[in-house]
């Protein structure tokens, strides 16, 4: 058997034996195909499976999410990450519902119009949900092809692009297209796996260059690393009767339509509060009087173009804050649960909550 024909045949067979049984399999309510898809987008299906059975039982029909207030899908959405898939999903069920009257697109083609909808995305719907033969290509798809066939193309160039999917489409065993697409991604993600792969008991090991040449570690091959943003972010905890001040992110940037606290960005890290004081505070208070109590050790997150350092400063304004801040919204310290909270923000609430804060006061 050729290496092509020899590849889709086991690998159909490996998945009839080897397939995970996901609550989305063989789902065929494109409604909620998409929703499996969206989530699952840079996230592993651990974390995501349990934000798949929260949106279905929240919003069981497109229409139900269409009508649902924003504040309330980006809560459901807390802790996935990648906020702009959200709100993708919103203005998409919104479109359907009202402009394509709740009927999802059918054909791969209007899919792809979808807000926050790829190609891979669209072909996986447009496979799972109607048996379309379009091939899905990912990170898994371009790490197994890469490694089966020894392409050492960058994947991330535009002439590798083009390869993988050409590629991929010709290797689609058209007729049983949604299982070829899941068989894929399945044993990418659970089998040919990016540190480990499982070659020695693999049913394709004879025809993968990869394997023969002893280089399996070298695929797949990428052009340029991403360079990652510093950025510094002084949050103000502005104590005011057991209630804090909190403002909804509205700015094009990242964790948009998120709450955090009063910010205060810098070039880098400050260590003494003076600076925070003299240079930011007093413009804040209306050249009132301010006190700086304590910060907090750094807190870290690294997202996929920046890396975030949050210090969390807590102070008191003596004459409350300046008019031209209306947009902080006052809330007890208690209910701040309600409102969703980019990652690290829930980080310093939980250390705060357990007692665990690392301080320094002044
Ligand atoms: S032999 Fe190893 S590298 Fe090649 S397809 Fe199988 S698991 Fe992947």
């Amino acid at each position: 058997m050729k290496k092509e024909p020899f590849f889709t045949h086991h690998l159909l067979q490996w998945f009839k034996k080897n397939q995970r049984p996901l609550p989305w399999k063989g789902e065929k309510n494109p409604y909620f195909i998409w929703l499996s898809e969206i989530i699952l987008q840079q996230t592993r299906v651990e974390q995501g499976l349990p934000y798949y059975l929260k949106f279905k039982k929240a919003y069981p029909t497109v229409h139900d999410l269409a009508n649902a207030p924003e504040d309330s899908v980006m809560k459901n959405w807390q802790g996935l990450g990648y906020y702009s898939r959200a709100r993708n999903l919103h203005a998409a069920a919104k479109y359907i519902s009202t402009e394509l009257k709740g009927k999802f697109p059918d054909t791969y083609e209007d899919i792809l119009q979808l807000k926050g909808v790829g190609p891979y995305t669209a072909a996986a719907i447009a496979s799972f949900g109607y048996d379309l033969p379009h091939a899905v290509v990912d990170g898994n798809v371009y790490r197994v092809l890469a490694r089966y066939f020894g392409i050492d193309t960058p994947i991330d160039s535009t002439k590798g692009k083009k390869m993988f999917f050409t590629l991929a489409d010709q290797l689609l065993e058209a007729k049983q297209a949604a299982d070829y697409n899941q068989a894929i991604m399945d044993f990418g993600a659970t089998f040919c796996t990016p540190k480990s792969p499982s070659c020695p008991t693999c049913p394709m090991k004879k025809h993968c260059t990869a394997f023969t040449q002893k280089s399996v570690n070298l695929y797949p091959v990428k052009s340029k690393k991403i360079q990652k943003r510093h950025r510094f972010f002084n949050y103000l905890i502005i104590n005011d009767e057991n209630c804090i001040f909190v403002k909804k992110r509205i700015e094009k940037d990242i964790w948009q339509n998120l709450y955090d606290f009063p910010l205060i960005e810098t070039e880098q890290m400050l260590e003494g509060r003076d600076i925070l004081k003299e240079k930011f505070l007093k413009k804040l208070s209306g050249g009132e009087k301010v006190e700086i109590i304590s910060k907090s050790a750094p807190f870290r997150q690294i997202l996929t173009h920046q890396k975030i350092v949050a210090t969390f400063w807590e102070v008191k304004f003596f004459c409350g804050i300046c008019a031209e801040n209306a947009s902080y919204i006052r809330t007890a310290r208690k209910n701040i649960s309600q409102f969703a909270f980019p990652k690290i923000v829930n980080q310093y609430n939980e250390a705060f909550q357990n007692n665990s804060l690392i301080l320094e006061t002044f």
